[in-house]
């Protein structure tokens, strides 16, 4: 059902007026996590500022140690949404558990399923019943068949409204925190009809690859970019190292639309 064989034309997904996967490229913005309201506010004030829509930050955080922060759960879903009814902006948060995702239906727009969970095949299914976009990570060993057999997943339950998300994957090099995998691009585009996007911040974990990442991603035919934005990233409760401060978010944005 995801492939190009079974639909010719691009499925364009409509979140309040941004609608992925059209000509134009699509941002998504925020903190990696929750944390407080003054925190998530200050980043959706300068994504507001900047004409975007597009809003993240993570909640329930899929960590890989058990003592990491992990996310502010249903509180941090109520702050996402009194800010995002602020601002006028669309939330995209992640969803770790298929009991959630019914009660998330009130709090985001986009349900993203994170690269941990692309094989949670019950994840997948329930996120597959509802009627609301999602935001589906490629799994950090994912080949790009799993990836689509993935969203093959979601799709098979009625919910065709998905947005794959390149987010690199697990090599031996380490220079950077995962490696992108940028010609995962084009291979998706050409064999599925669904919009491709790619998240530089946690392919990279690098902040001064993010902007090279992107340019390069908008240039091989991604429909959008995704990358972590912090007030004071030095004291963020996740993804420290890798989060732009808004400094470097204004410039960030400026050289891209720029191209
Ligand atoms: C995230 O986007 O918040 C995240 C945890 O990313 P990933 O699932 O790609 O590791
Ligand atoms: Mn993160």
């Amino acid at each position: 059902l995801v492939s190009r064989k079974n639909k010719k034309e691009n499925t364009v997904i409509n979140i309040k007026g941004e609608n992925i996967g059209d000509e134009n490229p699509h941002f998504i913005f925020g903190p990696c996590s929750v944390e407080s309201y003054e925190q998530t506010r200050a980043v959706a004030k300068s994504v507001k500022e900047k004409g975007l829509k597009l809003f993240r930050g993570g909640a329930f955080k899929p960590r890989t140690s058990p003592y990491d922060f992990q996310g502010l759960g249903w509180d941090g879903l109520k702050i996402l949404k009194e800010i995002a009814e602020e601002f006028d902006l669309a939330v995209v948060s992640e969803i770790v558990h298929p009991s959630h995702i019914e009660r998330a239906l009130d709090y985001v727009d986009v349900i993203q399923i994170g690269a941990r969970n692309m094989q949670n095949f019950e994840l997948l299914k329930e996120a597959g019943r509802v009627k609301k976009p999602v935001l589906l990570k490629r799994g950090m060993s994912a080949t790009i068949e799993e990836f689509m057999l993935a969203a093959e997943y979601i799709v098979s339950q009625g919910n065709e409204e998905i947005i794959l998300c390149e987010r690199g994957i697990r090599t031996y090099e380490r220079a950077t925190r995962n490696t992108l995998d940028i010609t995962s691009v084009p291979i998706l585009k050409k064999e599925t009809h669904l919009p491709v996007i790619v998240d530089v911040t946690h392919s990279t974990g690098r902040r001064d690859l993010l902007l090279p990442a992107a340019k390069a991603a908008l240039a091989i035919g991604a429909d959008g970019i995704m990358a972590e934005v912090h007030p004071d990233p030095a004291v963020a409760l996740s993804d420290a190292r890798q989060q732009m401060d808004l400094g470097q978010f204004d410039m960030f944005f400026k050289e891209i639309v720029e191209k």
